[in-house]
């Protein structure tokens, strides 16, 4: 039977980015947006397993900071690691072994990703998926979303109804662990919205436990997630902006987060 499921470790590093993991083959890993190497080394020394890939969403430093040491360490090791990133963002991203342009599949060892181009949080920014899950960078956060830095809001609006479109059994893995307060902001806009307050009190006693709070489905996303409702009337109503378009009501909420 064919594979759908993904199996993806979380490695926390710099102060709440998430490195994540994947097996590429029986004893080889990608590792998506490695911000340092020392959490990424550690991991697959600890297994004796090397590094096929290093897959890139974008420039950011706490996003590429660990590249060229993983790099290195592979190269000590007998191996090399392919460095994967947006052929727009070259110029600003560690020299790359396959540059993707536009929407494109790619093969990972045994598996295959597709990428996604979703700019807004920055221009060249991608995002890849591997068979159910989808590997979001800093452009979907759980409940929330990445600053809009070098796109427009309606570009950003763009790019979340793209990934909008994907199933709802697709999980969500994304650079940050940014969901307590991204939740509490959702809290804060809909104050009696009551499953948004169920969730909260599961997401405090995980984010006590120190526990990742992602993979997560997309599903939740497109019910729970304020930016994703950008364009739900009642959601607009509701936090009293009736009438206005999905961009506005998305750069609306965007601008509060940016202050919350
Ligand atoms: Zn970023």
């Amino acid at each position: 039977m064919p594979q759908h499921h993904l199996m993806v470790e979380p490695v926390l590093a710099l102060k709440d980015n998430y490195v994540w993991l994947f097996k590429t083959s029986a004893h080889t890993w990608a590792a998506v947006d490695p911000g340092e190497a020392g959490p990424v080394i550690h991991h697959l020394d600890s297994l004796g397993e090397t590094l096929s890939h290093i897959l890139l969403t974008h420039h950011h430093h706490d996003h590429t900071g660990g590249v060229e040491a993983l790099r290195r360490h592979g190269v000590a090791r007998g191996y090399t690691p392919l460095v994967i990133g947006a052929e727009k963002d070259a110029h600003r991203l560690p020299p790359l072994d396959v540059a993707v342009t536009g929407e494109q599949r790619l093969s990972l060892g045994d598996l295959e990703a597709e990428v996604m181009e979703v700019p807004g949080h920055t221009l060249g920014h991608v995002v890849y998926r591997v068979l159910d899950t989808l590997f979001a960078g800093d452009t979907l956060f759980r409940f929330g979303c990445g600053r809009v830095f070098e796109g427009t809001p309606e570009k950003m609006w763009d790019s979340l109804s793209k990934i909008r479109a994907l199933p709802d059994t697709t999980q969500l893995c994304a650079g940050h662990e940014y969901t307590l307060v991204n939740l509490q902001f959702a809290c804060s806009l809909e104050p009696n919205n009551a499953a948004l307050q169920t969730l909260l009190t599961h997401i405090f006693r995980q984010t006590d436990m120190e526990q990742p709070t992602m993979p997560s489905p997309l599903g939740e996303e497109k019910q729970y997630n304020p930016f994703l409702r950008s364009d739900d009337p009642a959601f607009a109503k509701n936090i009293g902006l009736t009438g206005l378009a999905a961009e506005q009501v998305f750069a609306s909420i965007r601008k509060k987060r940016n202050s919350f």
